[in-house]
């Protein structure tokens, strides 16, 4: 029995540029889940999609916090098994970001550059590190957080899931709290919206799902020149 609740709402938007939504999101009970996806002609959308549905089955298949891990490894397998499968599908992948329920602490788990928030009496928390370029430079003091937002190399990442045979996600641990608010979006949102204006708009005292539309609106009128995904969930 968990003394823990959660009123979890999402939102997606293919942007103002995109073809084709590659990000894929999805609420499972208490497992929540973001995936932006990449590959030739639209394929990004089949490696989104896949990765979170083999990552909610392998997860309520072992509930614990070394099964969300596991998860990750199986959606990795997955995605890279139906590349090998078919020449058509060579190079798709996706990053992956999710957040589950262990007992009474959260597992955050992440590949890539989808992020996972913690909004804490009005303080913006990163509880997961992207692997990509640009982190790295700014993680040995060689550009600064606002320079990886334009960084020409700001979209190559250095992890992904179905680009090797094995994967090694980032782990993270929360104690939640009532109040607590986990934002999970894709790369859209955070790349089109300052870190200061998501804490604002999560700050705003609007419920779960007009702060997702919200989110998504100011990527789109930032600019929206990527597929845009917020996972917003509230505890209580
Ligand atoms: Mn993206």
């Amino acid at each position: 029995m968990s003394s823990i609740t959660f009123h979890p709402a999402g939102a997606s938007h293919i942007g103002n540029v995109r073809t084709t939504n590659e990000d894929h999101h999805l609420i499972d009970g208490e497992l929540f889940v973001v995936a932006d996806g990449m590959g030739d002609r639209g394929h990004g959308q089949l490696a989104s999609r896949l990765a979170a549905d083999t990552m909610r089955t392998a997860f309520a298949a072992d509930p614990t916090a070394a099964g969300l891990v596991e998860a990750v490894r199986a959606a990795n397998i997955t995605v890279r098994d139906r590349a090998d499968a078919d020449p058509e599908l060579a190079g798709m992948g996706t990053t992956i970001a999710a957040v589950a329920r262990v007992d009474e602490r959260l597992v955050i788990v992440n590949v890539g550059d989808t992020r996972v928030y913690l909004l804490r009496d009005g303080v913006l928390t990163r509880l997961s590190a992207d692997h990509s370029r640009v982190a790295e430079l700014v993680r040995a003091g060689e550009i600064t957080e606002e320079e990886a937002a334009t960084h020409p190399e700001r979209h190559l990442l250095t992890l992904a899931i179905g680009t090797e045979r094995t994967v090694a996600p980032g782990v993270n641990h929360l104690h939640p709290a009532p109040g607590d608010r986990l934002l999970l979006c894709s790369d859209g949102l955070f790349t089109e919206v300052p870190e200061e204006d998501i804490v604002i708009e999560l700050a705003a005292g609007r419920a779960a799902r007009p702060t997702c539309e919200a989110l998504v609106a100011a990527a789109r009128a930032n600019g929206g020149h990527d597929n845009i995904t917020a996972v917003v969930v509230d505890i209580g």
